[in-house]
């Protein structure tokens, strides 16, 4: 195709390799329900096994609708190579257990989404690896805090209750001087960031979200930037440069770009070891639900950053409101970050602290009309949930405000619906909620 192919619109419908299915001619991806390939002979089959030659082997590790989004969401990144998983937890452990084993460390940002945190802070200290949290704000707390067996900077492009945008470059820098990568997860931030331009090595996303953009199917993936040279520090990365007795003593830092003639270690890697020993596969039918959405992302974010700024532009005059919580409203250093990485638009999601509190919250919640009352983001829907009486709600008061949730705040993500209809659900909403808030505390 002769388009260039440096726009998002048109990365998102025809990025990667795939024009038409070779023997139907079908132009839709087909969803390939198979398990398992023809050999063409026991030679092909030795070859695909020992990786001197690439192809299909079983769906557990590879399948063509998958590669499809896989390759399309490589282009859309501007990375070299991707694998896609059953969900964005999967994404977020392959890439840490891609680079870190028993005894290891990573540091990541305090800002994280709170399914990272039970990961990192338990699940992964069982299995060995520590990791430490360094506070964004300052960029040097992650220098501060490696020392030989720091494997990995982990950080999330958006992340919420803040919405404080994270330092991708500065602290890039600090991992380079170090040999140490910075993986992103960029779930609520696809199109309007490109992490990998800014010095991420890696780039992992829940597909659930705003990929798949209706709710409708879960997924994750991992995306290789290229970028990195996992070779220059041996003591560094040692699980790209030590053989693997697992592959036939393969060393990944050599072994793949040998092979390929490009620097996808981490991706292929992530592919034959993780996912064949692991097998959080994405089932083919679920790749094909998410290309159907990437094939609309770049649009839908543009909608959905115009919507939520007019919400803003509404909220932050209300008077029931006492904060809006959204990456343009912050000054200073914060604010600049969001001018810098944020080149796409703000985002959907917006956070609103309400002057009444817990009750306020609740009442709020519960007379939203349109708005959906659910724990997820990057719908087409408007979506609303109360993190002091929900998703945060074992935690006192102390703890929650810690985790930057007061009682009365509430996280909107706002959807594609007519701004009229959004800003008239919420005008209702926040009017009952007032009024009943009175009624409950008089
Ligand atoms: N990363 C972020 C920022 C998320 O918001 C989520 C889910 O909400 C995940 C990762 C985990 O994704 P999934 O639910 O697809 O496993």
């Amino acid at each position: 195709m002769s388009t260039k192919r440096e726009n998002p619109e048109t990365i998102a419908i025809h990025g990667g390799d795939y024009r038409s299915d070779p023997t139907t001619k079908a132009v839709a991806v087909p969803i390939y329900r198979t398990t398992s390939y023809q050999f063409d002979s026991t030679e092909h089959a030795a070859n695909l096994f020992a990786l001197k030659e690439f192809g299909n082997i079983y769906t557990r590790i590879m399948n063509p609708t998958n590669d499809a989004l896989e390759k399309r969401l490589a282009a859309l990144e501007g990375g070299l190579a991707c694998l896609t998983v059953s969900s964005g937890q999967t994404a977020s452990a392959f890439a840490i257990l891609n680079v870190a084993k028993a005894g290891d460390n990573i540091i990541s940002s305090t800002d994280l989404y709170g399914g990272t945190v039970s990961l990192f802070t338990h699940t992964l200290s069982k299995l060995g690896i520590e990791v430490r949290y360094a506070d964004p704000a300052d960029p040097k707390n992650f220098e501060k805090a490696v020392d030989d067996k720091t494997r990995a900077f982990y950080g999330e492009t958006l992340p919420n209750p803040y919405l404080r945008v994270f330092p991708i470059k500065e602290v890039s820098d600090i991992g380079r001087k170090y040999n140490i990568p910075l993986i992103m997860d960029n779930t609520a931030a696809p199109v309007l960031c490109k992490p990998l331009e800014h010095g991420a090595a890696v780039v992992v996303y829940s597909l659930t979200k705003y990929i798949g953009g209706h709710g409708t199917v879960v997924g994750g993936a991992l995306v290789d930037g290229g970028n990195f040279d996992w070779t220059t520090d041996p003591k560094r990365q040692p699980l790209f440069n030590e053989p693997d007795a697992s592959y036939g003593g393969a060393i990944w830092g050599k072994t793949v770009p040998e092979l390929t003639g490009a620097n996808v270690a981490f991706a292929v890697r992530a592919r034959v070891v993780l996912l064949r020993d692991l097998g959080a596969a994405l089932a083919p039918d679920n790749a094909f639900g998410l290309i159907q959405g990437l094939e609309t992302v770049a649009l839908r974010m543009k909608q959905h950053c115009s919507n939520a700024e007019k919400v803003v532009n509404f909220l932050t005059k209300h008077n029931e409101v006492s904060r809006v919580i959204y990456p343009n409203q912050y000054k200073g250093e914060i604010g600049n970050r969001a001018k810098k990485y944020l080149s796409g638009g703000n985002g959907a999601l917006v956070g609103i602290e309400l002057k009444g509190g817990i009750e306020a919250g609740k009442k709020f919640i519960e007379a939203l009309k349109m708005f959906y009352h659910v724990a997820n983001i990057g719908d087409a829907r408007s979506l609303a949930i109360h993190p002091a009486t929900t998703t945060h709600s074992q935690l006192n008061e102390e703890e929650l405000l810690a985790s930057g949730v007061t009682p009365g705040y509430v996280r909107l993500c706002i959807g594609l619906e007519h701004i009229d209809d959004i800003i008239e659900d919420l005008e209702q909403a926040l009017s009952r909620s007032s009024k009943e808030t009175l009624k409950a505390v008089s």
